[in-house]
């Protein structure tokens, strides 16, 4: 029988109604595939214990933090396999460091490098289902770790790599990806088939399904994702490599960012080194630089200098470029009133004219674009971010995305 990872989420075993859903859901896997389960913390319970930490003390040890944050899987995975016993399952939960599941890395932010198969295979044969703790693990001092928050996205992805899973599903409390934010747009479609590349592409620019870096762990390992609800049957959308993707669309989805800044600088002296200059000491600072645009000078000697940055680093970036005595300029200007639209898609590698259709589009709004960057598979354009919704429902309709 083929195995299946089934992971559920922080609101999909909220309550103990929930988890009864839960246990009715794998109920159902149970009878065509051998079932392996990953869960996350009730939905509440892992920010309730960081809290606790916190009043412990502002520097709580790290370690400490990682048995105490993890603990919370714990509880859950009990709820879960303790209502299929009920049910007259077999059911039994798994402790990461009871399996292991072994990790590499720094406390909090820990990576899954082994699972020991041994146990749960076994289990497996006898027909049992295994109900395993997702986000932590145990490093080589035999301690506990946790591997980022929402981490259960990528315990799930990397049992389903260590036992060969047909398929990883990721049960949750919205029923798929969107051809855009649903409540920006009444048309947004649910996509049925995406790849790594776009998802990862949507995620990092707002589509908050997954945590990306489980993607990026699902693409490495080519292992087949669904996202789907747990508080409906509909069906989901299915996360997989490009070339099990017949589609004929050109775009797949249109994102966008609320929080993003743009800083310019006028009047910068146009010679080699200055633009490193600029961006050393913001790199030095962890301050993340994403468009960039540089104006060609008029006169050979000054040009001016357009950046967008995270709104949360604007005055940590303001104060480091007054103090930068290495760079000169006229003026310093700053706009928090700009969102990057993105659109986003594996058909336009192949397809000419996306770029002009989407400029076109904005320029039928009337709606100025400011910067513009590119990759293979994505167009971003900062506008004003008063027009934003007004940009997506135009290039929705000028890409046939609601169809
Ligand atoms: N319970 C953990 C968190 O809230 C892990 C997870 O939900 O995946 O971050
Ligand atoms: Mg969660």
């Amino acid at each position: 029988m083929k195995i299946i990872v089934l992971k559920f989420g922080g609101t999909s075993v909220g309550t103990t109604d929930r988890i009864k859903k839960v246990a009715k859901i794998i109920a159902k896997y149970k009878k065509k595939y051998n079932v392996i389960v990953l869960s996350s913390a009730m939905s509440g319970v892992t920010n309730n214990l960081i809290n606790l930490s916190k009043k412990i003390s502002k520097n709580f040890s790290d370690s400490e933090y990682d048995v105490l944050v993890s603990s919370g899987e714990q509880m859950s995975c009990a709820l879960i396999s303790g209502e299929l016993i009920n049910k007259g399952f077999n059911a039994r939960s798994w402790m990461s460091w009871q399996i292991p599941i072994n990790t590499e890395g720094k406390y909090k932010f820990s990576r899954i490098n082994k699972i020991n198969k041994n146990q749960i295979v076994n289990y497996l044969k006898k027909g049992g289902i295994p109900i395993i703790t997702g986000f932590q693990g145990i490093n080589n001092k035999n301690r506990i770790t946790t591997i980022g928050r929402g981490g259960t996205d990528a315990s799930a992805i990397m049992f389903a790599k260590f036992f060969n899973a047909e398929k990883c599903i990721i049960y949750t409390d919205v029923d798929g990806v969107y051809s855009t934010d649903p409540n920006k747009l009444k048309t947004a479609k649910k996509i049925k088939v995406i790849s790594y590349e776009e998802m990862l592409e949507m995620a990092s620019l707002g589509a908050k399904v997954m945590q990306p870096h489980s993607i990026q762990d699902a693409r490495l390992n080519r292992v087949d994702i669904e996202v789907r609800s747990s508080f409906t049957d509909n069906e989901g959308t299915l996360i997989t490599k490009r070339k099990n993707i017949i589609n004929n669309k050109i775009i797949t989805g249109i994102s966008n960012t609320m929080n993003d800044a743009k800083v310019t600088l006028l009047g910068v002296r146009d010679k080699p080194g200055i633009a490193a200059s600029i961006f050393k000491p913001l790199s030095e600072n962890f301050i993340n630089v994403d468009m960039v645009v540089q104006n060609i000078s008029a006169n050979g000697k000054e040009t001016d200098l357009t950046f967008t940055i995270k709104s949360d680093d604007l005055s940590k970036t303001k104060r480091i470029i007054l103090q930068n005595k290495k760079i000169n300029f006229r003026d310093l200007i700053f706009d928090k009133n700009v969102s990057k639209v993105s659109i986003i898609g594996v058909g336009m590698v192949t397809t000419p004219g996306v770029t002009y259709r989407m400029f076109q589009s904005l320029a039928r709004q009337k709606i100025n674009i400011q910067v513009i960057s590119t990759s293979e598979i994505k167009i971003s354009v900062l506008i004003d971010k008063k027009n934003v919704r007004k940009a997506i429902s135009s290039l929705h309709k000028e890409f046939q995305l609601n169809k």
